[in-house]
C-alpha cells in the first residue's frame, strides 16, 4: 500500500487555508516511521509510494533520508517498484536536498499558487513577510537540478483573476504538470464561479496551443491521461506524528483526539499490518479527479461521503474541458516528463495572447488551431462571462434537498470555532466570509 508520513506539524509558512491547522510542534519520531516505512509492501503490493506532507517536510530532512533509505532497503528485499513524492512550499531546499531527490527519482510537488499577486494573497511567512521570492528561488533549484518537479496551485476566490497568468507562467518558468485545488470552505459566489470557468477554458486554450506547438504543458485537472502501471490507484494510508491513521493528507488536520479530525482515523500502527490492510481496503478515501473524492468532500461539507456543490461543479467543469482538449489533441503524445528549459519569453507571450482567442473558438469545437500570426494579443481584462452559471452546477444545486443543505450547514458550524481560530491566528482574509453553502439555496 502506498504511504503519506506526516513527519511534522511544523512549518515557515503561515498560509490563510492550510488544512493542517495550528502548527504544534509534534514531529514523528524514528521508531513510529521505522514502522509506518515497512507498512509499504506489506501488503504484497508491487509497486508502492511513499510520499512526505507536513507542515514542511524538508524541516525534518535527516527523518526524509531515513524513511527513504529504509523503503529502499524493503523494495529491494522484495524486488518490489518504490515510487518517492514530497510536497513541499520550497522555501528551504537547497542544493544537497534537491541531489537527494534527484538521487532517489523522488517527484516534488512545489506548492506554489502562480505570479507573485496570487501567492501573497494567501501564502506569507509565518512572520507575514512574502515568501514568493524564496518559492521562487526553490522552484529554479529545482528544476535547474534536474529534479522532477510540477506545482500545486491552490485557487481561492481571490485568486482566481489570476489563474491563467499563473498557469502560463509556471508553464513558462519550466514547470510541466500543474495540480490545482479549490478552496472549498471559502465562499464561491456565482461570479467567481463564472470567472473560475472562463479563466480555465483560457487555460485550456493556451494548453492547446503549447502542445501542438511541442511542448509538454499540462494543467491536470484538464489533462486526459492514460492510467499507468505507476498512476493506477493504489491502496493508501497516511501516518500522522504519532502512529494515528487517516485515509488522506487533508483529513490529518491538527490530529488532536479531541478534534474532529480524531472521527476519521482508521487505526493506529499498534493496529498490525494486517488489520491495517483490512481497515485500509474498507475504509480508504476514494479519488476520482475531485467528482467523488473523498477528502474533497470532507474539507467541503465535513463529511467524507458528501461532495459538496463547488466540488461537483469544479469536477464537472474540469470533465468538460477535458473532453473539448481532448478532442483537439487526438494526434499529440502525452507529456514525456524529464526537464524542459524555460521558454523562450517571446514565444510564451504569443501563446498566452493565443490564450483567450483560442478559447472561444475551442469552445465552438474548431477543430484548426488558429494560425499563429492571427492571434490578436490577450485583453487587458477578461470579458464578462457571456454565459450565466454554468448549467451542470445548478443542476447539482437543485438536486440537493433543503433538509440535506440545512444539515451539511449545522456540521460545517460545528467545525466553524476550529476553523475560524486556526486561520485567524494566520492572518486569513476568508475569516468571517459567509457559509459558502449559503448562497445555494
Ligand atoms: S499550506 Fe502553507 S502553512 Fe500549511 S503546511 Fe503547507 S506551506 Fe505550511
Amino acid at each position: 500500500m502506498d504511504v503519506c508520513l506526516v513527519l511534522t506539524h511544523r512549518c515557515n509558512l503561515a498560509c490563510g487555508y492550510c488544512y493542517a491547522g495550528e502548527h504544534h510542534g509534534r514531529q514523528m519520531e524514528d521508531t513510529v516511521l521505522d514502522r509506518a516505512v515497512d507498512l509499504l509492501f506489506s501488503d504484497g503490493a508491487e509497486v508502492a509510494q511513499l510520499s512526505f506532507f507536513g507542515g514542511e517536510p524538508f524541516l525534518r530532512f535527516a527523518a526524509m533520508t531515513r524513511a527513504v533509505e529504509r523503503a529502499r532497503r524493503r523494495a529491494d528485499e522484495r524486488g518490489a517498484e518504490l515510487l518517492l513524492q514530497c510536497t513541499t512550499n520550497g522555501t528551504l531546499l537547497d542544493g544537497e536536498r534537491v541531489r537527494f531527490a534527484v538521487a532517489h527519482g523522488m517527484r516534488v510537488t512545489l506548492s506554489i499558487d502562480g505570479v507573485r499577486e496570487a501567492h501573497d494573497l494567501h501564502r506569507p511567512r509565518a512572520g507575514g513577510a512574502s515568501s514568493f521570492d524564496a518559492c521562487h528561488r526553490g522552484l529554479h533549484v529545482l528544476l535547474d537540478g534536474g529534479a522532477r518537479t510540477d506545482a500545486g496551485m491552490v485557487i481561492s476566490p481571490q485568486t482566481v483573476p489570476f489563474v491563467s497568468r499563473s498557469v502560463s507562467w509556471l508553464w513558462s518558468e519550466g514547470i510541466e504538470v500543474v495540480r490545482t485545488s479549490l478552496v472549498l470552505d471559502a465562499t464561491w459566489e456565482l461570479q467567481d464561479r463564472n470567472e473560475l470557468r472562463e479563466q480555465l477554458w483560457a487555460v485550456a486554450a493556451e494548453m492547446v496551443a503549447r502542445r501542438r506547438s511541442g511542448e509538454a504543458a499540462e494543467l491536470e485537472a484538464l489533462a486526459d491521461r492514460r492510467p499507468t502501471r505507476a498512476s493506477r490507484p493504489r491502496p493508501q494510508v497516511v501516518v500522522a506524528t504519532d502512529g494515528d491513521l487517516y485515509p488522506c493528507a487533508p483529513m490529518v488536520g491538527e490530529d488532536r483526539a479531541a478534534g474532529p479530525e480524531a472521527g476519521l482515523r482508521i487505526g493506529h500502527l499498534s493496529d498490525g499490518p494486517e488489520r491495517i490492510a483490512e481497515s485500509v481496503a474498507s475504509r480508504g478515501a476514494g479519488c476520482a479527479r475531485g467528482v467523488a473524492c473523498a477528502c474533497a468532500a470532507y474539507l467541503e461539507t465535513a463529511s467524507r461521503t458528501d461532495p459538496g456543490p463547488i466540488g461537483v461543479w469544479y469536477g464537472h467543469l474540469c470533465a468538460r474541458i477535458r473532453a473539448a482538449i481532448a478532442d483537439q489533441l487526438r494526434e499529440v503524445a502525452a507529456p514525456r516528463g524529464g526537464r524542459r528549459r524555460p521558454f523562450l519569453i517571446g514565444l510564451a507571450a504569443a501563446v498566452g495572447g493565443a490564450a483567450i482567442a483560442g478559447s472561444a473558438l475551442l469552445r465552438a469545437g474548431l477543430g484548426d488551431d488558429p494560425p499563429r500570426a492571427a492571434i490578436p494579443p490577450r485583453p487587458a481584462r477578461l470579458e464578462p462571462p457571456p454565459e450565466a452559471a454554468d448549467d451542470r452546477s445548478a443542476e447539482a444545486e437543485r438536486e440537493r434537498k433543503p433538509e440535506e443543505l440545512e444539515r451539511l450547514r449545522e456540521e460545517r458550524r460545528r467545525r466553524r470555532p476550529d476553523r475560524v481560530r486556526i486561520q485567524g491566528r494566520l492572518h486569513d482574509p476568508l475569516v468571517g466570509a459567509e457559509d459558502p453553502l449559503d448562497d445555494l439555496d
